[in-house]
């Protein structure tokens, strides 16, 4: 993978783990030479992440829209800022320029970046391995309530073992780097959807 885009929060978060979580992800990522996309912030896990990874002698490319931009929230020193106009624009660029995809601990912008880039996968426009670097337990609510979701038929199991969780994030970066997603897994879903508007027989 020459660049993975990691999702995480603008705030720094109650623990000291979350930070060194981030800067250990960073440098774990420049040791296996694999670039850094994000959102370009220098706030939060988001400038941790970014700053880490820029010490370690890694290659960091923000995207960030104008308007965070004009509120100085941007990182300085990025190896690249691309500045966008929407947020929409900036997440599809976001996800252009990454083979795989990673939330850190986070808050409604990285849940809803992470489960876009699922869905995404879920109806076979993309892939690209999705993983949540579970920090000191932070996601394990959230991976019970998909537990649910799938118990409850409401996400097959072949989509909700999409996204790869692991509390460390070396072994988060060797599950990513054997991810094979799902074949023939957007024929099946097409399919049985499709069977509860025409049904057989
Ligand atoms: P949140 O988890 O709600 O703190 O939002 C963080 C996610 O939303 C990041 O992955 C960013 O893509 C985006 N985001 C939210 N706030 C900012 C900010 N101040 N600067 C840049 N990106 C942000």
């Amino acid at each position: 993978m020459e660049r993975i885009c990691i999702y995480c929060g603008s705030s720094p978060g109650a623990k000291p783990e979350y930070v060194e979580a981030a800067r250990s992800l960073a440098r774990a990522l420049v040791r296996r030479k694999i670039g850094l996309v994000y959102g370009g912030g220098g706030v939060g896990l988001m400038g941790e992440l970014a700053r880490a990874a820029l010490a370690a002698g890694g290659e960091v490319v923000g995207v960030i829209t104008q308007k965070l931009v004009d509120m100085e929230l941007a990182c300085p020193g990025l190896s690249v800022l691309t500045v966008v106009d929407t947020m929409h624009e900036r997440k599809a660029r976001m996800a252009e320029l990454s083979e795989g995809f990673i939330a850190l601990p986070g808050g409604f912008g990285t849940l809803e970046e992470l489960f876009e880039v699922l869905t995404w996968q879920q109806l076979g426009l993309h892939g690209k391995p999705c993983g949540v670097l579970n920090v000191a337990h932070y996601y394990d609510k959230m991976i019970e309530f998909l537990d649910v979701a799938e118990a409850e038929k409401f996400t097959q199991p072949v989509h909700r073992r999409m996204l790869l969780c692991e509390e460390d994030p070396e072994r988060l970066l060797d599950a990513m780097t054997a991810y094979r997603a799902p074949s023939g897994d957007k024929g099946i879903w097409v399919r049985e959807l499709s069977r509860q508007i025409k049904p057989e027989g």
